[in-house]
């Protein structure tokens, strides 16, 4: 059998399947569509061989079988099972969705071996006006809910995840086309300021800015994951890098005194290989100076796979840049693990900072934080800095350096000259930002 002919067979059998659905969708009292995946089905095949894999499915279907007696189970694409019940309401169909999880959660024994699969499971209703193929891809969008949950798990459709994950599909084609044209990502610089009295401007944090054509300014909490998940992200991180470089060189000509760059990097940038050849030729091309660059790693990306992270740190510093933690307090990292990387500044999360002039406890908190860091030898940033309490406490508990609105949000690399050449803060107050409100009292307006 050619290639084509199998492929007509799958296709046959996939249409054969939605036709079924067509009929129960118009059928009075419409229809449940329950879908079942296996979750670590490759885990099984990669150990096992296919003939693991295919004994979990076997074994999946038995117990599908056993636990809904006289009901077809279908196979329509292979690795995926589907019941069609006619007649009931969605509390119903959740219910028989949490059989199957309970059911299949139970570790399977293939050969010696004991095998953990549990299924994520998807479900939704026809409704009027909904036909099969419409049924089918509802179904689909909810058992990637449960598939991205926890293990094992039953999610039923929601619309509002459809949109986000169709707005995440906009997001990543979008990010493509303005990767092609080059166009649409800058950076924006927010400063950080010395704290000890003299308002010094100690250098920037570059930050990743996207004007999509249609869907406007995407803030990047939103396109850094979808950039994560699509293998968009080494591009972007690269460009970002050059960009943060590039930068940091041409503002020497205007600053009298040598600025530093913070530059983000993600934990899956982090965990590609070939991140210190891309840092080193940022450097090598835009002539950027090593040790005024600083990459700033989230707690969660150190925590995973603790050695391997802790040896390219080490192989990024001894190219000269420094590491650091970003918005430490806000996860688990264990203590002892931190020390552990050698990092060289802690940057304190923004949620710690901010209600640090109304709650004694949590200023006790920064303070064993910024003793903890200051032992470990490490510099020591607060951010999310936005009033002049905080500023002061922080200030007073020993911290080195701050970042917050209450300095200036982040700005377009034209407004960042301005602080380049000044050299530091503006006393006292907040920036004055384009449509005249303080960036204090207005921090959505910061770009
Ligand atoms: P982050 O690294 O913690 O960046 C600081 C975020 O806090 C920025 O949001 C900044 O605008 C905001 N911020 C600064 N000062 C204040 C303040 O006083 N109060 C409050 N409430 N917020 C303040 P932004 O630019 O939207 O970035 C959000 C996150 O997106 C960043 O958090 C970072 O995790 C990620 N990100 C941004 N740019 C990049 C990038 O180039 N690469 C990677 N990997 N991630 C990036
Ligand atoms: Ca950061
Ligand atoms: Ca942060």
């Amino acid at each position: 059998m050619t290639a084509a002919v199998r492929r007509y067979e799958a296709i046959r059998l996939q249409a054969d399947f939605i036709g079924r659905l067509d009929a129960a969708c118009a059928a009075p009292g419409g229809a449940a569509l329950i879908l079942v995946g296996i979750g670590r089905l490759d885990f099984v095949n990669w150990n096992l061989g296919f003939d693991g894999g295919n004994a979990i499915l076997d074994a999946v279907a038995a117990r599908l079988e056993a636990i809904f007696p006289g009901r077809s189970i279908d196979e329509p694409w292979p690795g995926k099972f589907a019941l069609v019940v006619p007649g009931i309401d969605a509390r119903e169909a959740m219910h028989m969705a949490h059989r199957v999880v309970a059911q299949c959660s139970v570790p399977h024994v293939v050969g010696r071996a004991n095998l953990f699969n549990p299924p994520y499971v998807g479900v939704a209703l026809s409704a009027r006006g909904v036909g099969g193929g419409q049924l089918l891809q509802n179904a689909l969008f909810a058992m990637e809910d449960a598939r991205r949950q926890t293990l094992g798990a039953a999610q039923f459709y929601d619309p509002a995840h459809k949109t986000r994950i169709e707005f995440d599909f906009r997001i990543e084609n979008g990010m493509r086309e303005s990767f092609e044209t080059g166009d649409h990502f800058r950076l924006a610089f927010q400063p950080l300021v010395a704290l000890d009295g003299s308002g010094r401007l100690a250098g920037f944090e570059a930050l990743a800015r996207w004007n999509h054509p249609e869907l406007g300014l995407v803030p990047p909490e939103r396109f850094i994951p979808v950039a994560e998940r699509s293998g968009l992200i080494q591009g972007l991180g690269n460009f970002i890098l050059w960009e943060a470089c590039r930068h940091l060189v041409a503002w020497d000509a205007i600053s009298a005194a040598p600025l530093t760059m913070s530059v983000n990097l993600s934990a899956v940038q982090l965990a590609a290989p070939g991140i210190e050849e891309a840092v080193e030729e940022a450097l090598d091309t835009t002539g950027a100076d090593p040790r005024r660059i600083k990459l700033e790693v989230t707690e969660t990306a150190l925590a995973s796979d603790i050695d391997t992270v802790a040896r390219k740190i080490a192989r990024l510093r001894r190219i000269g840049v420094a590491i650091g933690v970003d918005d430490f307090g806000a996860g688990y990292s264990s203590l002892g693990q931190l020390d552990h990387f050698g990092l060289d500044f802690m940057k304190i999360d923004k949620k710690l900072i901010q209600g640090l002039d109304a709650d004694a406890r949590r200023v006790e908190l920064v303070r064993l934080t910024i003793a903890l860091g200051k032992h470990l030898g490490m510099e020591l940033v607060a951010e999310g800095i936005e009033t002049e309490a905080q500023h002061r406490i922080v200030a007073h508990l020993g911290a080195d350096l701050g970042q917050g609105y209450l300095f200036s949000p982040p700005m377009p690399a034209r407004d960042a000259e301005d602080w380049v050449r000044a050299g530091k803060a503006a006393p006292g107050a907040a920036q004055t930002i384009a449509d005249g409100t303080t960036a204090r009292s207005n921090p959505s307006a910061s770009m």
